[in-house]
């Protein structure tokens, strides 16, 4: 969500802003624009809507050189998506230029104040304010002015400010959202992730909250001194290769990018799981009587399949929220509760307000991130990295299999800490090590779930039923649905179906029902034969080898046989291959999504 850039020193910042905006765009952006300041100190500001080649167009014959520039790729939280609301935004001299990722909460009362003072607003944006009040505090020192403004802002902010009459700086601040500033040799960089510095800068100062930092080409000024430390960006290919969307890609490396989390995180002899990353709380986690995980979106429902998993294998009782909902449920925490967060960017604000909460309490917490360095990583007394790789396609579907392939770890580290026996140890990491053989296995029939795809596409609704470890699986089916093809899907237990959602079926309503041979599959049987008797159409999740099924449903996807706590991470990708086909037959965007961002950064 929304990606900031800044550049300083001695290059001409335009194709590097331009840069850094396009490997930033993954994160999810509606509308993009730049601000640059020449030698003389005159700035140019160009904003598009849509694609970021609609500014690369506007660009084209346009004079943009200069050394110092801010760009944006906005997602609106604040106004439409159009080019006025579009950032940089500036005040009424057209002197300050200002970029901002997060929501001002208080700025229709700011806007009030600063319009009975004679300022004039231009768009429908929260942002705006912030450029109006800087220049109202604004006598010659940008960075003064950034501070007195940023006291009377209540929300979540990253921002870089630039002002033609104190040239040559920018001045960047954050609160609650992620920025950081990257050192080049006679150059700085500011961003809001560490991919977009990746050529320029080799080390990096990661801002914390409430700093407001002045940057010239040949210094920057913090108030507390660090050490920079060395910029740490994901090994793995950002390029789509041979496949049409990334989305496709990372759905069909799922094999590897399990591999990589397990790679020297499991010991079959003695049925352990090795997690450096949980060292040095090993010994607290030993007494830990509660597991409260925090999680927004797809990484809520590894979380969900995770409460199975930590109550059956380790004996923990756990508790499973969402990042938005968590502190407000005023949640009971104590020193033997651990607050467990899961996020593929590491930098969900939800997430991390869950953290912070559980941190004022005294709480341990710990962190599933897939992006390493991110602020949940750091923010976390410690934990575990997916090692997936990163991740480009908006909805997420390597991530999240790498997470249950996680959890899966951190319940065999946890049971085997408590009664689990070394049997049931050797079994869950035997079968761990088989998962990636069998994803290999299950991904020869994307040619038939592209088929199912092509004789479903034009159904309004779906439900996506499971039991079990299953049915969050469900729930995931479901969302990736929405998310990838816009067609309305709701994920229900299978058993909680009779109990009102069944009402909606008849032969024009589908449902996609998980069940493998396991320990509930007697039951999933009953809830499809339900749904039959009521005309409704069913797509059976199934276990290879279980024929008998085909005789009640209409169509079949075969997964292999694993242990029944692994099963998700199988199950799920036949659901990620049908929403993708689905998207792409219905002409969807699948890697961008309409509305959605890919690094959600405010709550
Ligand atoms: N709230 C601001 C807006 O709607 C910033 C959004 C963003 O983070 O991109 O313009």
């Amino acid at each position: 969500m929304c990606g900031i850039i800044g550049y300083i020193g001695k290059k001409q910042a335009m194709p590097i802003l331009m840069d850094g905006l396009r490997k930033e765009s993954y994160r999810g952006y509606d509308s993009s624009g730049i601000v640059v300041f020449d030698a003389q100190n005159n700035a140019t500001c160009l904003k598009a809507v849509g694609k970021l080649e609609n500014l690369e167009n506007k660009i084209q014959g346009q004079e943009l050189k200069g050394e110092i520039g801010i760009g944006h790729v906005r997602w609106a939280t604040h106004g439409e998506v159009t080019e006025t609301n579009a950032h940089p935004h500036t005040g009424c001299q057209e002197n300050i230029f200002v970029v901002h990722n997060g929501i001002i909460e208080n700025y229709r009362e700011i806007r009030e104040k600063l319009i009975e003072k004679g300022h004039k607003f231009v768009s429908e944006t929260d942002t705006e304010v912030v450029a109006h009040l800087v220049e109202h505090f604004f006598d010659g020192n940008l960075e003064d002015a950034v501070r007195k403004a940023l006291k009377l802002v209540k929300g979540a902010y990253a921002l870089a400010v630039v002002a033609k009459e104190d040239p040559n700086k920018i001045v960047v601040a954050k609160l609650s959202s992620p920025l950081i500033i990257g050192i080049g040799k006679d150059e700085y960089l500011v961003a809001s992730d560490q991919n977009a510095i990746a050529p320029y800068a080799k080390k990096i100062i990661t801002l914390e909250d409430n700093e407001v930092v002045t940057i010239t080409p040949d210094d920057l000024c913090i108030i507390k001194e660090r050490e920079p430390e060395d910029l740490e960006i994901e090994t793995g290919k950002t390029e789509k290769g041979k496949y049409p969307h990334f989305m496709l890609k990372e759905i069909m490396e799922q094999a590897d990018s399990i591999e990589m989390p397990l790679k020297g995180r499991v010991r079959f002899d003695q049925g352990l799981a090795k997690l450096g990353g949980l060292d040095q709380v090993s010994d607290k986690l030993k007494d830990i009587e509660r597991i409260n995980i925090v999680a927004c979106g797809t990484a809520y429902l590894a979380g969900l399949t995770a409460e199975y998993m930590l109550e059956e294998y380790a004996g923990i009782p756990c508790e499973v929220d969402f990042g938005s909902e968590f502190r407000y449920r005023k949640p009971i925490l104590n020193k033997k509760t651990v607050v467990l967060a899961i996020s593929q960017s590491g930098e969900t604000a939800d997430t991390l307000a869950g953290i912070k909460e559980a941190k004022e309490k005294g709480v341990m917490t710990l962190g599933i991130v897939n992006a390493v360095g991110s602020t949940i990583a750091r923010e976390t007394d410690a934990g575990i990295y997916n090692h997936a790789g990163p991740e480009i396609g908006v909805a997420s579907t390597k991530a999240f299999t790498s997470q249950l392939t996680v959890l899966a770890l951190l319940a065999l580290f946890l049971g085997r800490q408590r009664q689990m026996s070394l049997i049931t140890g050797q079994n869950i990491a035997r079968e761990l090590l088989n998962i990636p053989a069998l994803i290999r296995e299950l991904l020869k029939s994307e040619a038939k779930i592209k088929e199912l795809a092509e004789k479903y596409k034009n159904y309004k609704n779906f439900f996506f039923i499971g039991r079990k470890y299953n049915f969050p699986i469900a729930c995931e089916g479901a969302l990736k649905l929405k998310e990838i093809s816009y067609i309305h899907a709701e994920g229900y237990s299978g058993g909680e179906m009779k109990h009102g959602p069944i009402a909606l079926i008849d032969e024009s309503f589908p449902t996609i029902a998980l069940c493998p041979s396991d320990s509930v599959y007697e039951k999933m049987v009953s809830n499809i034969e339900e749904i039959k008797a009521r005309k409704g159409p069913v797509i059976a999740i199934a276990t290879e080898g279980n024929e008998k099924i085909k005789e009640l449903v209409d169509d079949v996807i075969y997964i292999p046989k694993t242990l029944e706590m692994l099963t998700p991470i199988l199950s799920v990708i036949p659901l990620q291959l049908f929403a993708y086909y689905t998207g792409v037959l219905n002409k969807c965007d699948v890697d961008k999504p309409r509305n959605l961002a890919k690094s959600v950064t405010v709550e």
